[in-house]
């Protein structure tokens, strides 16, 4: 993992320009993501876990299996791991993954593509869901602090204090969310760079920061959110 992310460094030099948009904390020490809401946490059944019983392995585990084939167009191929140590079962996640992804609102509609989750070497991107330190390592050099996630290096690293716990600068509900976080990330992988709102009372971009301000946007987590 040291290793990887040493590499990932060094072959940064040159890549920075690209990369400096595929990640959430690129550029925003100032900017502090601003804690769970009341209302968050009474709308939406939280998970077992939280990030104060967690500890950082480095270790990730692939959720076996698969999914068929969704969508039509240029197939993608993802695999789904969640970090040892995060308290979070890998089938659940991949689950969750998987409804987002092959959800009609997302990438599937709105870029004309497909999607299949497997868990063998086909797959060309990764969804991973990390502890918070953990999540710093493989996003470096790009600035996660510890409290957001990141789309690079072929992989989409949800961290896990905003799975968990959301983003209330977003205004959606945890499990809208991770709907957006998972096709946020995911965005990167597949092209996609930051978008800023469109203008006032419309809604906002996947594409968007939203972990961070939806300016005068309404919330909004999907691509394709009249498909
Ligand atoms: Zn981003």
């Amino acid at each position: 993992m040291v290793a990887a992310s040493v590499l990932v460094l060094a072959v940064l030099v040159a890549a920075a320009a690209r990369w400096s948009d595929h990640g959430d904390g690129d550029g925003t020490a100032s900017r502090s993501p601003s804690t769970t809401t009341a209302t968050e946490a009474t709308t939406t059944t939280r998970a077992a876990a939280t990030t104060s019983t967690t500890r950082p392995t480095g270790r990730f585990d692939r959720a076996s299996g698969g999914t068929p084939v969704v969508g039509t167009g240029t197939l993608y191929r993802y695999a789904v791991e969640v970090e040892e140590g995060t308290g979070v079962d890998v089938d659940d996640f991949a689950r969750a993954v998987d409804a987002t992804l092959d959800d009609r609102r997302g990438w599937t509609t709105a870029d004309g593509i497909s999607l299949q989750r497997v868990s063998d070497a086909t797959a060309q991107f990764t969804v991973r869901l990390a502890t918070p330190a953990t999540t710093d390592l493989l996003c470096a050099p790009l600035t996660t602090e510890g409290q957001v996630s990141c789309g690079h290096n072929d992989s989409a690293v949800i961290n896990l204090t905003r799975w968990l716990d959301g983003a209330a600068p977003s205004k959606l509900s945890v499990a809208d969310y991770r709907h957006y976080v998972v096709t946020h990330e995911f965005g990167h992988l597949i092209g996609h760079r930051h978008e800023t709102c469109p203008g006032p009372g419309q809604r906002a971009t996947t594409m968007m920061q939203q972990s961070y301000d939806i300016g005068a946007c309404t919330p909004n987590p999907w691509p394709a959110p009249d498909a």
